[in-house]
């Protein structure tokens, strides 16, 4: 059986051309980077290499890169750094109620040393309204960290605007973009950013690589001590081939993004509409226009997604109930519930993404297996019982 997956935004196959990008640096060219010899200059020149493509993917300078494991680690970085840097200022950081668990968890962890967190709702489309930002400001606000697109319902979020306000507050501002790098435009000026977080395996990279970026004249303390590698932000011996293909998997993006983007969208509009049509009592979540390109998350009213995920998995469909991450947990998404939904409908929500080895017959595939799977469990279903 030909599997189909559609779980992209949990994580991407890793590009042919990033692997063998990355093979030499786990062969022949091994070096440290912090070696003054031929190896290690090797090791280090390529770095370099990356780090230039990264930046200019984003419209940064190559000293505002710094590697990390991925993107927690860059989240994580990202709000320790500046909290633990700027104490002396205040002690408020202003969020969003969807951010994903690599922002969401260091806040509370950040809230147990004291800190104090505003998490500004959304609405029903999952938007933050950029004068929510206005009011929550304070006079002890040192960060706002808003994400640039929601990993599960796949809404974008007003962040130049939630930019402009920061800077005209003289407060740093943050976003998680990375759901948003190498598939739509990102310009760290444009959207007035201070940091960003990028994951390598978002966008055809590797695992266990990504970026910060760091705005030139940021305060941020270092979160891993120890040698001096990254101009000191970041100790730890480089890891050289998750960077290299990191570099790799953004020359790639930069090249195809844009045609890219719109054969998505077509598919994920397809997607969106036939289940839609042809499932009856079904809602789309998330911002039906201020949306991913890969994006669908819907709601199946009277059946469990989990069931419908596993249902889905024996007819080689791979699809996901909310965030990878958040699936072995039984609670349901805390951003299907900021988003207004009942307990019921966000336990039966599905999330398909869709990317560059999706065929216009894989999504004709799922309209077909789809409703036939959500029909033989809603026969099975107490909830459809109840409704009756
Ligand atoms: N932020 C968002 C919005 C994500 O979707 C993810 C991954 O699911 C992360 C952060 C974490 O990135 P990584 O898996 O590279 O640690």
């Amino acid at each position: 059986m030909r599997r189909i997956y559609l779980d992209y935004a949990a994580t991407t196959p890793t590009h042919p051309e990033v692997v063998k990008a990355i093979l030499p640096y786990l062969t022949d060219s091994f070096g440290n980077p912090s070696s003054i010899y031929s190896y290690g200059q090797e090791a280090k020149g390529a770095i370099e290499e990356a780090r230039a493509k990264v930046a200019d993917l984003i419209g940064a300078r190559s000293e505002e890169i710094v590697f990390t494991s991925g993107g927690t680690e860059a989240d994580n970085f990202a709000l320790k750094g500046i909290t633990f840097a700027n104490e002396s200022k205040g002690n408020h950081i202003i969020t969003s109620s969807i951010e994903h668990h690599a922002i969401a968890e260091t806040c509370k962890f950040l809230e147990r040393r004291g800190f104090s967190i505003t998490y500004l709702p959304v609405d029903e489309y999952g938007l933050v309204d950029p004068d929510d930002v206005k009011k929550a400001i304070t006079g002890k606000t040192i960060l706002i960290s808003v994400m640039h697109a929601n990993n599960e319902i796949g809404t974008i979020e007003p962040i130049a605007e939630i930019g402009k306000i920061a800077k005209e507050a003289g407060i740093y501002f943050h976003s998680d973009a990375v759901q948003t790098v190498g598939h739509i435009p990102v310009d760290v000026n444009e959207l007035e950013m201070n940091l960003l977080s990028i994951s390598a395996h978002k966008l055809y990279g590797p695992k266990g690589v990504g970026a910060l970026y760091i705005r030139k004249g940021t305060k941020l303390a270092s979160f891993m001590h120890g040698g001096e590698q990254e101009r000191r932000r970041r100790a730890s011996t480089e890891n050289v081939p998750g960077i290299v293909g990191f570099g790799k998997a953004v020359e790639l993006a930069q090249q195809e993004m844009n045609k890219e983007a719109e054969r998505l969208t077509s598919l994920r509009d397809r997607l969106i509409k036939g289940i839609l049509e042809r499932i009856d009592h079904t809602r789309l979540n998330g911002h039906p226009i201020k949306r991913l390109p890969n994006n669908v998350n819907v709601s199946i009213d009277f059946v469990e997604g989990e069931s419908m995920c596993l249902n889905l998995d024996l007819e080689g469909i791979c699809v996901s109930t909310g965030s990878a991450c958040s699936s072995p947990s039984l609670e349901p998404s805390h951003v299907l519930l900021a988003i207004g939904l009942p307990h019921e409908q966000a336990h039966g929500s599905l999330r398909l993404t869709v990317g560059k080895w999706t065929t216009d017959e894989d999504i004709e595939r799922v309209l077909e297996v789809l409703p036939r799977i959500a029909a033989k469990l809603r026969a099975m279903s107490p909830l459809l019982k109840s409704y009756r």
